[in-house]
């Protein structure tokens, strides 16, 4: 606790030296900053996911979260007409245990696991220690990568839990019928403080807000996010070279909605997304609409967003669990939490999403169906 106090204080004096120099900057350099900073950045320093570090995801939540995505993935696989090697691509692996729960299940599909190369796109140290760890008995080879665009090509599955949502934003607020950009300065006591740049927003950067909330009314606040039109257009040139199929789950709207979602956790509490960089999480919502909106602008067929709980019970969420409890009936009321932790409505079960992407014509995965 105290080293992480004194490694974000220096963090925060080096991000106001910065400021002082070259002005205030984006959301997204902060949040960049905050999150992976090679000696201080929250991801990059440490492993921050799980029940009692800082926060909890779905494949942490229960092992029947990966397992299904596993089963997901070789129907998938099969119905690209089963090609070996086929490339297994996780963005943002975390703590491995989605990917060691699918390996799990894939191994129970005749010729799938064989057929696996996984490659693991993560960018934080501490976390590559965590995934070589979990993934030492993997029953196919694991690579590691800090980005997609180096994973190997050829046929492929890629897929992206939590990933996109720590992907950084930046902030426009609408005023006066212009779009300013809302910019982190430096504020008293040594903290931070938003600010409006008093210059509209270059149009490159107005561009991106979705068509549905250009005419905003004056005080709304849109978040955009570079990087979706960088995945979407790699994608668009992966599937047209190799048959594939891309799975992204992650929290947020199925519609375009206005609003400052950027919300810092630490310690499983909502704090200050400001205060001390680098000691909690910094997310915003993924806006799916605008996902899909992106991606079929690339040439890319997209399935859903479905919510995580439909999806879920779609691919038999409640059948597994069915099933464990009858090998384990002392589990009973662990694995009934995990079944409504997973897919209830007032937990992750609506406000999580999945959303699939692939090629012009593929048919629909499985939950996606119309
Ligand atoms: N999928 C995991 C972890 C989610 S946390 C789970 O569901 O538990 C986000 C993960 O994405 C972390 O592993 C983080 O280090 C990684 N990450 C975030 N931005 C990244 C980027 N630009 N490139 C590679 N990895 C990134």
């Amino acid at each position: 606790m105290s080293m992480a106090g004194r490694a974000s204080a220096s963090l925060s004096r080096r991000l106001r030296q910065r400021i002082r120099e070259q002005g205030p900057v984006s959301a997204g350099v902060f949040i960049s900053e905050a999150l992976f900073d090679p000696r201080e950045g929250f991801y990059a320093t440490k492993d921050p996911i799980g029940a009692g570090e800082d926060f909890i995801t779905a494949p942490e939540v229960s092992q029947m979260f990966g397992e299904l995505i596993g089963l997901w993935l070789a129907q998938a696989w099969q119905r690209l007409g089963a090609p070996r090697p086929v490339q297994l691509i996780e963005l943002g692996p975390g703590r491995g245990t989605m990917m060691k729960d699918i390996l799990r299940a894939a191994r129970a599909v005749p010729g799938f696991a064989k057929a696996l190369n996984v490659t693991l796109v993560e960018i934080s140290p501490a976390l590559i220690t965590v995934q070589a760890q979990s993934l030492d008995q993997a029953p196919c080879p694991v690579h590691w990568r800090a980005t997609l665009q180096q994973a190997p090509k050829g046929p492929g599955l890629i897929l992206g839990n939590e990933f996109l949502d720590c992907l950084p934003v930046r902030q426009l607020v609408r005023q006066g019928g212009n779009w300013h950009e809302r910019l982190v300065d430096c504020g008293p006591d040594g903290g931070f403080c938003f600010v409006l740049d008093p210059v509209p927003a270059p149009a490159s950067v107005q561009a991106l807000i979705p068509p549905a909330l250009r005419e905003a009314q004056d005080g709304a606040l849109v978040e955009v996010r570079p990087a979706i039109a960088t995945l979407a257009e790699h994608l668009a040139e992966r599937f047209a070279a190799a048959p594939g199929l891309a799975l992204f789950i992650d929290y947020g709207p199925a519609q375009s909605e206005p609003g400052d979602s950027l919300q810092a956790i630490r310690a499983h509490q909502k704090v200050d997304p400001l205060a001390a960089p680098g000691s909690a999480d910094l997310t915003t919502r993924v806006d799916f609409a605008e996902l899909a909106r992106i991606a079929r602008n690339a040439g890319l067929q997209v399935f859903g967003p479905v919510p995580q709980g439909q999806w879920l019970k779609a691919l038999g969420l409640e059948y597994r669990a069915a099933d464990l409890m009858r090998k384990h009936p002392e589990q009973k009321a662990r694995l009934a939490r995990q079944v409504h932790r997973l897919s209830d409505a007032g937990e992750m079960g609506t406000l999580f999403k999945a959303i699939a992407i692939a090629a012009p014509g593929t048919p629909a995965p499985d939950g996606f169906a119309p």
